[in-house]
């Protein structure tokens, strides 16, 4: 029997996506052969404004409603500090988890010389001129406590300390690293809300 094209295509379309192999993918498609039509088109309706209807911050490079985001123009917030995170998964946990009210800068990513993915694919240089106007006290390397994730707030922790801003005398950006009972190789979106806070009280000075 030939599978009929427009199954070919969705089943393909759903093998890009991260996690799903060939038979997830089959199995997805599958299903949605039996789920009514209105649903259907609620589905393919949300994918096609995912992208049109969400804006990246151009400041923090997190993706949300607005340009700057919510978070950057929250009054309410404290300013004088900046928690780094891979991606903006990574900063809905850290909201979740009501540890934190300062500012966030998103990656978008971590380096991963293997995949060539060097510094200059994620936003790791766009963080310095965020610490330009001498307001920021604190910057947080919430990066992943994967290898991965260790050598890039590494890298970020050598290119602000080899800056200017850090080197002019004025005021020194205190460096620090969340870590403390999250657990290694794992993912910060993935850990609990209590871990998840805890690791960020019990920051440590890198
Ligand atoms: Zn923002």
């Amino acid at each position: 029997m030939r599978i009929p094209k427009a199954v070919e295509r969705l089943v393909s379309s759903f093998e890009k996506l991260p996690g799903i192999g060939p038979k997830t993918a089959q199995r997805l498609t599958f299903y949605l052969l039996h789920v009514p039509q209105a649903e259907l088109d609620t589905f393919s309706e949300a994918v096609k404004q995912l992208k049109s209807n969400t804006k990246i911050c151009s400041i923090c490079f997190n993706v949300g409603e607005q340009d700057p985001c919510q978070i950057c123009t929250d009054r309410e917030r404290e300013r004088n500090m900046i928690c780094v995170v891979e991606e903006p998964l990574d900063v809905a946990a850290l909201e979740r988890s009501d540890g934190y009210r300062g500012l966030y800068h998103v990656l978008h990513g971590r380096l991963e010389p293997l995949r060539n993915i060097g510094p200059e694919e994620l936003h790791i240089h766009d963080l310095l001129p965020r610490l330009e106007n001498g307001t920021i006290s604190e910057i947080i390397l919430a990066t992943n406590p994967t290898m991965e994730g260790e050598a890039t707030a590494m890298y970020i922790a050598k290119i602000i300390k080899e800056s200017r801003i850090q080197n002019s005398g004025i005021r020194k950006i205190k460096i620090t690293r969340i870590g403390r009972g999250l657990p290694v190789g794992g993912d910060l979106e993935y850990a609990d809300d209590v871990t998840l806070a805890r690791s960020l009280e019990g920051r440590r000075e890198f």
